[in-house]
């Protein structure tokens, strides 16, 4: 523990953000990490508690009080070894995780959290400063060669593994460029993209092939899902090639809202508008892009998806956003005592949304749900809407609560049902209730499926999430994979 006293003389020190006319003109990221200075005195917060709750509130279990030790005592090299030993991608999470191990912090329960996802920020970026994130290169080779179908967190987290254990992988995905929703659903200003670069040039330095343009199985002609594939390869062909497959293809299915109405034009899900602008930003070219300049957008979905169409809408220039949520508006502080040490229901207010209420152009309403979309000469104009309320736990229509709203483009932000359906029928892998690949997490047979030798993980497997569970989910997979493979495994689990 740093500073005995500490918690009870420091207050909780909050990153910065660059003001909002200045970060409005790009989509660079504008958070002001915490200088050593700031870092330490956050650190010195930390009680290094007996049961570190942090510890088991955070789904990649980082070794928090560590951590925290060895900043506030200025050893940071040591801070990235404990940090890295438990998250292959700290960069990623230090940026976008909503941070569950601060939930869970005991300070959080009649204080303010240690502000842990800063201090993570800190070490990751001056380990890449000080060229202190290197390639780990695997003792000795295996001779096993495993393919790995999707580029998010959770098929980089578990390509890495299996790598550094020694075996031949092989990362395949659909789309240009690696990093699943990191790099085509999650936009700049949130994570730019050169983290995501960075780590590739690392794993390919540790011995993974990396194929991007690639789809594996089959993707239905008409999916409105991105597949900018040039090649195709069969479930077949691949697991006669590899001696095991991982599937990481995440969970890309969006949940449509069929209303009357939904054939006009400008209406779109999040995902066909989202990638664009990330694609334009790595200075790509394209004929056409969804744009909301000029328009009254209303997004569906009150969820980081559709407060990323917000942020994303107001940098192109709308001309007002509003944000729809079907459930009601929750306090804005959470009830601690009754929900500490887990996820708490609370308001939460995105750096987009601030954006949008600093400029006076961000509507948030609450329980309300969209009955009917109209337009004039096929082009969505606006949408008819109802409120909602909870009567006896169920959520029923308030009589006489219609009202329409102006929409020039409609996105479509209400999470994803589950993954393609025909990638997994396409390696005959069973589905569960809610159409995700079915494979328990637990003890041996851990991410195996029901075919021998594929194994799924991230959301492809457990539905749609965060970076960081898909990341626990890849490192676990991978010492599923290897100990299938060897009989046993040195990885961590
Ligand atoms: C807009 C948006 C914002 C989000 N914001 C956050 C956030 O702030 N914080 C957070 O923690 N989480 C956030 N999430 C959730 C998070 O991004 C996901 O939970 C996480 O990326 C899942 O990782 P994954 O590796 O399982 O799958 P994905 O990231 O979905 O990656 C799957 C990859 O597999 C590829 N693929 C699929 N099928 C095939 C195939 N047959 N052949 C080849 N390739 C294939 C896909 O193209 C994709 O690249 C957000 C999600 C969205 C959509
Ligand atoms: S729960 Fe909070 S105070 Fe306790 S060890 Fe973890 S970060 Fe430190």
């Amino acid at each position: 523990m740093g500073k005995v006293t500490g918690f009870m003389e420091i207050e909780r020190l909050e990153e910065g953000y660059k003001p909002v006319p200045e970060r409005l003109k790009h989509y660079k990221e504008f958070v002001i990490g915490l200088d050593e200075a700031g870092s330490k005195l956050q650190a010195a917060r930390c009680m290094d508690c007996g049961t570190p709750f942090c510890n088991n509130g955070c789904p990649v279990n980082n070794i928090i009080p560590d951590f925290n030790d060895l900043v506030y005592s200025g050893d940071w090299k040591n801070a990235i070894t404990v940090l890295h030993s438990t998250n292959n991608f700290p960069e990623f999470t230090g940026r976008i995780c909503p941070a569950p191990c601060e939930a869970a912090c005991t300070l959080n329960v009649n204080d303010d959290a240690v502000g842990i996802k800063s201090i993570e920020h800190a070490i990751i970026d001056k380990a890449w400063e000080n060229g202190w994130v290197t390639p780990v290169l695997a003792k000795h080779k295996t001779g096993k060669k495993i393919a790995v179908v999707g580029s998010g967190p959770a098929g980089m987290a578990a390509a890495q593994q299996l790598a550094r254990a020694g075996h031949d992988v092989t990362l395949f995905e659909k789309n240009d460029r690696v990093g699943g929703l990191l790099r085509y659903g999650i936009p700049d200003f949130k994570m730019e993209k050169s983290h995501i670069d960075r780590r590739v040039e690392q794993m390919k330095a540790e011995g993974v092939t990396i194929r991007t343009s690639v789809l594996i199985g089959n993707f239905p002609k008409d999916s409105k899902v991105t597949n900018w594939a040039k090649e195709t390869i069969t479930a077949e062909q691949l697991k006669k090639d590899f001696d095991a497959v991982l599937l990481t293809g995440g969970s890309e299915q969006s949940r449509d809202l069929p209303v009357p109405g939904r054939e006009n034009a400008g209406i779109h899900f999040a995902m066909e508008f989202l990638p664009l602008q990330n694609k334009i930003n790595a200075g790509d070219k394209l004929k056409d892009q969804l744009r909301a300049d000029g328009k009254h957008v209303v997004v569906i979905g009150g969820g980081d998806t559709g407060s990323d169409c917000v942020g994303t809408s107001i940098r192109h220039g709308a001309v007002s956003v509003t944000q729809f949520e079907v459930m009601p508006q929750p306090p804005e502080e959470e009830n601690r005592p009754m929900t500490w040490p887990y996820w708490p229901l609370k308001l939460r207010t995105s750096s987009s949304h601030d954006e949008g209420s600093e400029n006076g152009m961000l509507g948030r309403e609450f329980a309300i749900s969209t009955k009917s979309f109209s337009g004039k000469d096929g082009k969505v104009t606006e949408l008819t809407t109802v409120r909602i309320e909870m009567q006896g736990g169920k959520m029923v229509e308030v009589a006489g609560s219609e009202q329409t709203y102006k929409a020039d483009l409609v996105l479509l932000a209400m999470g994803f049902v589950n993954p393609v359906a025909t990638v997994l029928e396409a390696f005959g892998v069973d589905k569960d209730a809610r159409g995700n690949a079915k494979a328990s997490t637990e003890f041996e047979g851990g991410y195996k499926t029901n075919v021998a030798g594929v194994f799924a993980a991230g959301d492809m497997r457990r539905g749609q999430s965060l970076v960081v569970w898909a990341i626990r989910e890849g490192r676990q997979a991978a010492r599923a994979v290897d100990e299938f493979l060897m009989g046993y495994s040195d990885l961590p689990r």
